[in-house]
This record gives C-alpha cells, sequence and structure tokens, in this order.
C-alpha cells in the first residue's frame, strides 16, 4: 500500500508542479489530500509519504479519524457541507481551515459558539461558481458583499479567501469558465490568500486558472 501511494503522491506532485511552473513559476499550491474514502490506514501511510493536509467532508468522520490518527501532527481542512447540528463537533476538532463556508446563516451560528468558547476558526468562502442547485455557495453576484459582511460581522471567523467546485460537466470551457469566475472575485478580495479550486479531473485547469490549493482525492487513493 505504500509503495503505491507513494507512486501515486510523486505523480500528483509532478502534474502539479508542472501546471504551476507553465503559468506562474513563483507561486506556491497546496495540496490537501482528500481521504472520505479512505480507511485511517491509507491516510498514516500517505502521511509516511510526507503528506500532512487531509481533507474530510463529513463531520462524524473527520472526528473518527483525527482521534484514530491523533498521535500525528496532521493539517485537517473541512471540505463539506456543514450542518448546524455539526457545529460544536466540528469547532472541538479545532480543523485548521473550513473551505466550505457556504451561508450567512452558517456564518452567524459560527460566530456565536465561537465567541461563547473564545476561539477562532480559519475559512473559505465557498463560492458556487458554476451556479448548480446541487451545489452550496454563495452565488457570484453576492460574495464580495456577503465575504465583506462576514469580516464585519462575524470577528472570530478568519477569511483567507475562496474555494470552489469546479462546474459538473466534461466541457472543458465551461469548467474553465467557473474557475475564471472564482478568480475574478478572488482578485478583488483585499488580503486574501487561498484560492482553493481543483480536484482530480480538473486540477490543472484550475491552477491554469490561478488556483494556489488542489483538493485530490481518488489521484492519490487510487
Ligand atoms: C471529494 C471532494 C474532492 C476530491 O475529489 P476527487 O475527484 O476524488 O479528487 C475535492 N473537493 C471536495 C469538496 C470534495 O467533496
Amino acid at each position: 500500500m505504500q509503495e503505491r501511494l507513494n507512486q501515486n503522491l510523486l505523480e500528483a506532485i509532478e502534474r502539479i508542479e508542472k501546471a504551476r511552473i507553465a503559468v506562474d513559476r513563483k507561486r506556491i499550491v497546496q495540496l490537501v489530500a482528500v481521504s472520505k474514502y479512505s480507511s485511517k490506514e491509507e491516510i498514516a501511510a500517505l502521511y509516511a509519504c510526507g503528506q500532512r493536509a487531509f481533507g474530510e467532508n463529513k463531520v462524524q468522520d473527520l472526528q473518527q479519524k483525527s482521534s484514530a490518527l491523533e498521535k500525528l501532527p496532521l493539517e485537517w481542512h473541512f471540505i463539506g457541507s456543514l450542518q448546524s447540528n455539526k457545529i460544536n463537533t466540528l469547532l472541538h476538532l479545532n480543523p485548521y481551515l473550513l473551505q466550505s463556508l457556504h451561508s450567512l446563516e452558517l456564518a452567524q451560528a459560527l460566530q456565536l459558539r465561537l465567541e461563547r468558547e473564545n476561539k477562532h476558526l480559519n475559512a473559505l468562502m465557498q463560492v458556487n461558481s458554476a451556479k448548480e442547485e446541487s451545489k452550496s455557495g454563495f452565488m457570484p453576484e453576492v460574495a464580495l458583499e456577503a465575504y465583506a459582511r462576514i469580516q464585519e460581522e462575524c470577528k472570530n471567523i478568519k477569511l483567507c479567501g475562496l474555494m470552489s467546485i469546479g462546474a459538473h460537466t466534461d466541457d472543458k470551457v465551461v469548467i474553465q469558465r467557473s474557475f475564471e469566475m472564482t478568480w475574478n472575485l478572488f482578485s478583488q478580495i483585499k488580503g486574501a490568500e487561498i484560492l482553493s479550486m481543483g480536484m482530480s479531473g480538473d486540477f490543472e485547469l484550475a491552477i491554469a486558472c490561478g488556483s494556489n490549493c488542489v483538493r485530490l482525492g481518488s489521484v492519490l487513493f487510487k
């Protein structure tokens, strides 16, 4: 298993590097290994290959895996749709970054809890840049205004940038348009640092469109 994961990781890094160097030699692109379909043994094996950042999309899975692997200095990203009844559980896990802040109501509910516990949370605002009903996130038209409002009203949430999932289609032009839309918003936000775009099927295109954080699951754990 270790051998196979190591090979997958090396191949993914090579592809990220190639895409990155083609557009911007100075940009640093972070790799988050999405472990939602993987066991704690596979996560530990990929960590042993040098990978540190992992992403989960269900609070319960994050809870189980992070506690089973608590001896390892892993950086946990939450990338799923967070329901308000799971907020307390998530906050107690102290995630490194909530990548999927998808609504104003969620931001306000988080702020209440954070304030009460005197905690802070790093987060990315999720943008539904392909405007797909099946996806959560802020619509691009309202994203900038909402970003400013959360910064203003939710002092315990530290917004660090944007996250988006590329359009759900095989049409590269449509996917590219959704990435460009997100980049365009990102470029208008003063102080935003992280633009999280790109999954196994589209990460090179995402990097070409300005992503500096890719979330890869299947190519790493196949
Ligand atoms: C599952 C998932 C990924 C990884 O998807 P792959 O296609 O397996 O790389 C990335 N981001 C989010 C939000 C996900 O839910």
